[in-house]
């Protein structure tokens, strides 16, 4: 089942590529395995998948300790600080950092395991009073700052964007966070690669591959409801 359902976004990922005119390599499709048992990653793994994606810093241990292949972890969850060091050295990428605090933290915890760790700075695109994610005015401060982290490398930026009842309603919110990530590219700020855009989910990951996604976080699609 979660085979299928894995091949049916695939076709629908390649789909979208295809319609915006970019090749399907530039697109990474992480499943959202949160909630969901081992076997069914395992699942996933016998077909080829590698790049998983988990919100909680107990999960991504226990799961990692039980799963020893090499895969490539997405930590996208609201990371408390002191979970930090469950998650530097697991993931290999945090698609949620929003503040500086979290990020000093992060680089406190990498110097002391002597690795760099990948992030992208999460906005909260839509100014949701909800949401984590810092806002969009607050961003180019907040990257400016994380720049200067000699641990951490900035990869570009993640939003969470609302739930609609039609994908089209994000599209202006997955537009703006592309504009967002060539306007501080343009800086050309020292760690700051700024190459991702993790945007996109379940409802509206074939618009936010048509803005410019390069990174789709898809739960419910491949692995069913939660
Ligand atoms: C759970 C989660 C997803 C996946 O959501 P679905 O709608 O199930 O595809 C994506 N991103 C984040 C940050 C999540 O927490």
């Amino acid at each position: 089942m979660v085979t299928e359902n894995y091949r049916e976004v695939e076709k629908r990922v390649c789909e979208a590529c295809a319609r915006s005119g970019r090749a399907r390599e530039e697109v990474t499709l992480i499943a959202v395995s949160k909630y969901k048992p081992v076997e069914m990653i395992r699942e996933l793994m016998a077909i080829g998948v590698r790049d998983f994606g988990e919100n909680h810093a107990q999960e991504l241990v226990s799961k990692t300790e039980e799963i020893t292949e090499p895969l490539n972890w997405h930590f996208i969850g609201n990371l408390q600080r002191n979970k930090v060091k469950y998650v530097v050295g697991r993931a290999c990428l945090i698609h949620s950092v929003s503040s500086l605090a979290l990020a000093k933290e992060i680089q406190k915890e990498a110097a002391k395991k002597n690795v760099t760790v990948p992030v992208l700075v999460e906005v909260n695109i839509a100014d949701e009073e909800t949401k984590q994610g810092i806002s969009e005015e607050e961003v180019y401060t907040l990257v400016r700052e994380i720049s200067e982290l000699p641990n951490l490398v900035i990869r570009g930026l993640m939003a969470i964007a609302p739930p609609v009842e039609s994908p089209e309603e994000n599209r202006p919110y997955f537009r703006k966070l592309k504009q967002m990530q060539k306007e501080i590219a343009f800086f050309g700020l020292p760690r700051t690669e700024m190459t991702e855009l993790s945007m996109g989910m379940t409802g509206d990951f074939e618009v936010a591959i048509e803005e410019g996604a390069t990174m789709v976080r898809v739960g419910t699609a491949i692995f069913g409801a939660r």
